[in-house]
Formats: C-alpha cells, sequence, structure tokens
C-alpha cells in the first residue's frame, strides 16, 4: 500500500479561496480543516464561508475541520490620512492613545489600546507591521508616547504593534472576542482557537464562554507572546491543541529565539498528551510564486521532523494567488518528510504517566505495533480520546479511528497519523465491534488479507474514556478476522 500522508494540513480561507471551485480543489488536494480568521474582515463573510466549506466537503466526499480564529487583543495603530506615511531612521514619531485622535501622517498616529502609555518605558523598542518598522520609546506625556524611528520604512494603516519582550498588559479575551465565540457556536466550528493567550485561565475561560453557547469545539492555544512561553506547561493542559504562532511570537520574542521555542513547543504538547500545529510563513513566497524556496521546503520539513502534528496556511491560501498549489506542496514535502522520519532517531519518546486506562491500552497497543509488527493500530472510539492517546507516539502503523459522531472525527483531523472513520458500534458487543469493524477496513481497501492489526476498544463504547480491552487479530482472505497464535 502506498504511503499516505499522516501529517495535516490547516489552510486559511479569504477572498482568494472564494472564486468558483478554488474551495473544491482545496479539499481535493488534501486539506483537512480550514481556519476562519476572524482578524480580518466582517463575520458575516466568515460565516458564508464556513456553510460554503460543508457544502463542499460534501460535494467532495471529505470530513473537513473548521476552526474560528478569534481575533485576541492585538494591538494596532489607526488609520492615516493618506492611507501610508513614509518614516525616516532618527525621526521623532508619536503614538496617540486617545480614541479621537485625528487621523495620522508622517508625525503621529492614533492607537487602538488606550491604556499603552501606561505599559511602555523609556528605552522600549516597539515593533509594528511584524517588525517591519522598529520604534524606541524615549518618553510617554500623558497620553502621548513620544519614540524615534529606528528603521526607514513605510507605514499603513491598521499595522499590528507588538513590544520587544512582550509585557503588554492586555487580556487574552475581549469583549469582541466573547461575541465571536457565539457566532463561532453558531457555525458549529469544530475548533475555537484563542490568539495572545497569557495562561491556562484565559483558555478556561473561552472554555466556559463557548460551552455555555452549546459548541463542543476544542480549544487551540495560539503561543505568540512572552508570557505565555513562561506559562506553557499550564496552557497545553488547559487546551486540546496548541499553536506554534511563529508570525507574532517571532516578533515578540526575536527570530533566532523561534526553532528552538518551536522545538521545545512540539515536545512539550506531545508530552502532555495534546495535539500541536505549526503556524506562519511555512511556504510564504507561494504567495506570489507557484513554487516554494528551498528554504521553506527544509522549513516544512524539519517542522513535520520534530513531530507536528499538523502544518498551517495562512496568506498563501487566504489571499496568495497559488492557493491550490500551495496546498499540493505542503502534501508532497510532509509525505517526503515522513517518509525520512526515523522514529527511533527523530523522535524522543517522552516519558510518561499513566493516569487513566485508556493511556495504559494505547501504550500497550504501541508496544505490540513495534515488537511484532502489525500494519494498522483500529481504535474504536466514542470522543477520539484513544485516537489522541495513540497518536502521540508517531508510529510506523496508521491509527483508524472509529466513531459514530461526526464532530468527533473532525476534531481528529488535526492529529497526526489518524485517519477517522465513520463506524456504528452500538448495539454490537466490543467482540463482534472488532469483527465488524475489520471487514469494514477490508472493504474500504486500507486492510488486506495477511495483515495483523491490534484494536482498541472499550465495554460500554457509548461512555468516553471506556477503552479497557486490546485485541491483536489477523485479516483473513475475505476481511474476515481471525486470531492469531505463532507470532
Ligand atoms: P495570526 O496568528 O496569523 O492570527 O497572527 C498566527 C501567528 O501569529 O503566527
Ligand atoms: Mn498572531
Amino acid at each position: 500500500m502506498s504511503h499516505r500522508r499522516r501529517t495535516r494540513i490547516l489552510a486559511t480561507l479569504g477572498p482568494a479561496t472564494d472564486g468558483p471551485g478554488v474551495l473544491d480543489a482545496l479539499l481535493a488536494a488534501g486539506v483537512d480543516a480550514v481556519r476562519l480568521n476572524f482578524s480580518h474582515g466582517d463575520p458575516s463573510a466568515q460565516v458564508a464561508r464556513a456553510q460554503a466549506v460543508r457544502v463542499a466537503a460534501e460535494r467532495v466526499g471529505v470530513e473537513v475541520g473548521i476552526l474560528a480564529d478569534l481575533p485576541g487583543p492585538k494591538l494596532r495603530i489607526e488609520r492615516f490620512a493618506e492611507g501610508r506615511v513614509r518614516l525616516q531612521a532618527g525621526q521623532r514619531f508619536d503614538l496617540v492613545a486617545r480614541a479621537d485622535a485625528p487621523p495620522g501622517d508622517a508625525s503621529q498616529v492614533g492607537i487602538s489600546y488606550l491604556g499603552l502609555p501606561g505599559d511602555v518605558r523609556t528605552g522600549d523598542i516597539l515593533l509594528l507591521d511584524d517588525g517591519l518598522v522598529q520604534l524606541q520609546v524615549e518618553r510617554v506625556e500623558g497620553e502621548r508616547i513620544v519614540t524615534t524611528v529606528l528603521n526607514d520604512a513605510t507605514l499603513s494603516d491598521r499595522k499590528g504593534l507588538n513590544r520587544h519582550g512582550g509585557g503588554l498588559s492586555l487580556g487574552a479575551l475581549t469583549e469582541r472576542d466573547r461575541e465571536l465565540i457565539g457566532v463561532a457556536a453558531r457555525i458549529g466550528a469544530d475548533f475555537i482557537a484563542v490568539s495572545f493567550c497569557r495562561d491556562a485561565a484565559d483558555i478556561e475561560e473561552a472554555r466556559a464562554i463557548a460551552r455555555a453557547a452549546g459548541s463542543d469545539a476544542a480549544l487551540v492555544a495560539k503561543i505568540e507572546r512572552a508570557e505565555a512561553i513562561a506559562n506553557l506547561a499550564g496552557i497545553i493542559d488547559a487546551a486540546d491543541v496548541v499553536m506554534v504562532a511563529r508570525g507574532d511570537l517571532g516578533v515578540e520574542i526575536g527570530d533566532a529565539e523561534l526553532p528552538g521555542l518551536q522545538k521545545k513547543i512540539i515536545r512539550e504538547t506531545l508530552q502532555r498528551n495534546k495535539v500541536v500545529i505549526t503556524a506562519t510563513q511555512m511556504l510564504q513566497s507561494m504567495v506570489d510564486s507557484p513554487i516554494p524556496t528551498r528554504a521553506e521546503v527544509l522549513d516544512v520539513a524539519n517542522s513535520v521532523i520534530d513531530g507536528t502534528d499538523a502544518v498551517m496556511l495562512s496568506q498563501e491560501t487566504a489571499a496568495g494567488n497559488w492557493p491550490v498549489k500551495a496546498v499540493e506542496a505542503m502534501a508532497r514535502i510532509c509525505v517526503g518528510a515522513e517518509r525520512q522520519f526515523d522514529h527511533d532517531t527523530d523522535f524522543e519518546a517522552a516519558p510518561r504517566n499513566l493516569e487513566r486506562a485508556d493511556q495504559a491500552i494505547a501504550m500497550a497497543a504501541m508496544f505490540l505495533t513495534e515488537h511484532i509488527g502489525v500494519r494498522a493500530i483500529v481504535a474504536m472510539t466514542e470522543s477520539g480520546g484513544t485516537a489522541r492517546y495513540l497518536s502521540r507516539f508517531r508510529s510506523a502503523s496508521p491509527i483508524y479511528a472509529l466513531s459514530r459522531h461526526a464532530g468527533a472525527r473532525r476534531r481528529m483531523a488535526l492529529m497526526r497519523d489518524v485517519f477517522p472513520i465513520a463506524f456504528d458500534s452500538r448495539g454490537l458487543g466490543s467482540r463482534e465491534a472488532a469483527r465488524e469493524a475489520l471487514r469494514v477496513l477490508y472493504g474500504q481497501g486500507l486492510l488486506a488479507a495477511g495483515d495483523r492489526v491490534v484494536v482498541t476498544s472499550g465495554d460500554h463504547m457509548e461512555r468516553h474514556g471506556a477503552t479497557n480491552t486490546l485485541r491483536l487479530l489477523q485479516v483473513g482472505p475475505d476481511g474476515r478476522a481471525e486470531g492469531l497464535g505463532d507470532l
């Protein structure tokens, strides 16, 4: 059987994916989940995209996760009278924290966060537009921050603003984020991403609001500010999924720290049995070009070798000239990297605490796949929990995760090595369910006669976390399950 891609692709939707046929082509090219970026445009555009995704997924015959990405408290400058200004190194430029600040010019511009003058000190470096423009704070005069421009640059409306070193005292969930969680609930988002989260409490609060709004979305913690690095373990435990948000993180902490942080976040997330996305500028040059640079190929491949579950496309698909080619390139690079991935040398199996029966079963299943060689692991899972534990080991064997819940299957869309499959085991005992599962997988061409498989299941499959059984089976000539004697 040929190698099926294991690393998951998350693609951001935007104007470039709205054209006729583009969405279908993206899904056919292998997108596993889409991101709706609520920082841009009217929410109604994102609602329309969510509906279009569900329709296209049905048409293409795939199941696709939808991730609603909240704007968070991103600081921005306001607008300029002329749309943009030219700044020169050495000149004075003021940031004005006043709701009625006039439109900006080459001497000053308004800022969205009125508390900023209280948060900055003389000598601080403020970074605008992902670091393209650097300002050094000279002094604060009431509502006015007086700075010196450090480099020649063009600055345009509504660009983002970060402080080098982080520490700007904004909460993670704004009023607008709270409203948008309601929108995410209404469109049935499978994931909700919290931008600029600082600690576990930010994630717990977002989860509580989502649940109150009737959403069972998985919570994604975007690691993109200095405080989040300090509170990393707590954030991972509170979240379902973690994103290495390299755009803002690189600005706040400095780009030279990114390679080490990416590896640390991926390692720690897997160790804590959660799912991790690597994001931003992965194939940036493909906004304009039909092929990636060699450096981008290496970056995507290295994130796969670091162990990431999913890779993300931002502008490449949302606003680029080659959205489908970007997905195709991503898929191709992931498959190549997976072939080169050496489980023994590239992946340091972390020491794990066994806290639950389903974790213990997952561990035992992995022992079998490594020691006697099995074609696949088949997980009968209600919520996807068992599949998640299994997939943390980066095994050579694919994990077929059988669940009757479409929502649970879509929430597994970002897990590496996991292939969610619709299967209803209600009414079957766990032994019959295992046999029936093998027949289904054989029928879909995913298993062949002679294959050995490990099947995990529970006595009470209607209950979450009930996995307590592991079966070692062999596929017979007609897809029938046979016991296994000699190994
Ligand atoms: P963004 O998040 O694209 O919403 O800014 C990702 C990042 O900062 O890397
Ligand atoms: Mn960001």
